[in-house]
């Protein structure tokens, strides 16, 4: 009988991009997906690294993982991902139940690893320092029928120094043009009509390829795709929306409406500190030309409560730009210490109790701010994406507009993966909700 797995994925949309390879790779060796971790044969942990606490919650989890590992010994444990980069054999240290580990450049070599921890009895691992096959050449298991991931490079070239990325992602790599545009075609022929096209740095694909092609061009390559419908991206950074991306996003036929744009402070003082290329003018500069030039365009932002050394002074400067540049929603994070990271040893690290109170007064802005904006669209009509049933209600569907809002309907005869027109009616601050016309 087949071998069945389960896989956790935490973190960001690179880790989902992989999780789904790593399915990929699964089946193809035989292994069939279970609905959850009590009856798997092997439950995989796909892990994150970017703050502490997916650091704190993994190893509690492996915790647990023992115990079912004592009731069913014949279970096998996986962990892969950032984290592992990151602790490397102090994983199999601290939890050597574990069967298997294996790095964010050694996805291709799960399945000779789990043969090899077979045949020795004894966990088998590997934590390579670059990439030898690119997670996109494996074969996927995708969650979505009408939407895929596509990883376009891998690794950031850049420093933020709160940042762990460059340390368990190594440089970028970006993949070729042509490869990409073969996968977008093929994923387009299955039916795919949605891509989020994924990098680290998204926006500087292709700069470490002799400096050609670049993203402008793979965003004007996509529009020739038939079958496309809708482009997203993720993770760009502000300083890389150069005159011929918003070109390029301006023109194309299927770039959606929405940008992540992410800000992580309003203040000059500790954007430099962050060594971030951009100064609060220049940010706010970018995004009044991206929108002078998308009308309608909506947007989402990080930002980083209580890095090293910041004062009230320059919180009320990340207030004041979150204020004035309006975002759609934001991804809100306080500032975690990441070992080996420049930040991690700056003086002046920000008391917890005052981090929190000015993360609750930033989520309270947001809020209003997100809502104000959701109330600007009732009674519009929108093209949106139907995309399964909501969470909250199996009776509503949640779909999502070009501009990334989710809407929910009442399901009525509504397939997955089709585009309905729909009529806003009401506005919450994270969904809207709307009728079908
Ligand atoms: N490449 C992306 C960029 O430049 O914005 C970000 C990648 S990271 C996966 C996503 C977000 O996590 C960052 O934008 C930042 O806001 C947040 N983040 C990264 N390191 C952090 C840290 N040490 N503490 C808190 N938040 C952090
Ligand atoms: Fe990390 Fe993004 Fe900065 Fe790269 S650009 S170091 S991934 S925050």
């Amino acid at each position: 009988m087949s071998k069945t797995y389960f896989i956790r994925t935490y973190g960001c949309q690179m880790n989902e991009h992989d999780s789904e390879r790593i399915a990929g790779l699964l089946e193809t060796n035989g292994y069939v997906r279970a609905h959850d971790a009590e009856t798997a044969d092997l439950v995989l942990f796909n892990t994150c690294a970017i703050r502490e606490n997916a650091d704190k919650k993994l190893y509690g989890t492996l915790g647990q993982m023992k115990r079912m590992k004592d009731a069913r010994p014949e279970l096998r444990i996986a962990v892969g991902g950032c984290q592992v980069q990151k602790d490397k054999a102090l994983v199999l240290e601290k939890a050597p139940w574990v069967d298997v580990a294996f790095g964010t450049f050694s996805v291709a070599e799960l399945p000779r690893l789990l043969i090899e921890r077979e045949e020795t009895g004894v966990p088998a691992f590997e934590f390579a320092e670059q990439t030898e096959t690119f997670p996109s050449a494996l074969p996927a298991r995708r969650d979505d029928p009408f939407h895929a991931w596509v990883s376009v490079s891998v690794g950031c070239d850049n420093a933020c120094t709160f940042c762990i990325v460059p340390f368990v992602r190594g440089p970028q790599v970006s993949r070729r043009l042509g490869d990409v545009l073969d996968e977008v075609q093929r994923l387009a022929d299955d039916g795919v009509v949605e891509v989020t096209l994924l990098g680290q740095n998204v926006n500087t694909y292709g700069r470490d390829l002799d400096g050609r092609p670049l993203f402008a061009e793979l965003l004007r390559a996509l529009d020739e795709i038939d079958g496309l419908r809708r482009v997203r991206f993720t993770s760009p950074h502000p300083h890389d929306f150069t005159p011929d991306v918003v070109d390029a996003m301006a023109s194309s036929r299927v770039v959606c409406e929405h940008i992540h744009f992410p800000l992580q402070s309003g203040s000059d003082r500790v954007l430099k500190r962050m060594r971030r290329s951009y100064r609060s003018a220049r940010y706010l500069e970018i995004w009044s030309s991206i929108r002078a030039a998308i009308p309608d365009i909506a947007a989402s932002t990080d930002v980083i409560v209580g890095f090293p050394g910041e004062t009230d002074e320059d919180f009320d400067e990340t207030l004041r730009v979150v204020e004035e540049a309006r975002f759609d929603s934001a991804y809100t994070f306080k500032y975690s210490i990441r070992p080996n990271t420049e930040a991690a040893s700056m003086p002046d690290q920000v008391a917890p109790e005052i981090v929190s109170e000015r993360y609750d007064r930033l989520v309270g802005l947001q809020e209003r701010i997100a809502l104000e904006k959701n109330r600007e669209m009732v009674g519009r009509r929108v093209e949106v994406l139907v995309e399964g049933s909501s969470k909250k209600d199996v009776a509503r569907v949640a779909a999502r507009t070009r501009t990334n809002k989710i809407v929910h309907l009442a399901a009525g005869q509504l397939a997955t993966g089709t585009f309905v027109d729909v009529l806003i009616g009401d506005a919450h601050p994270h969904h809207l909700d709307g009728v079908l016309v």
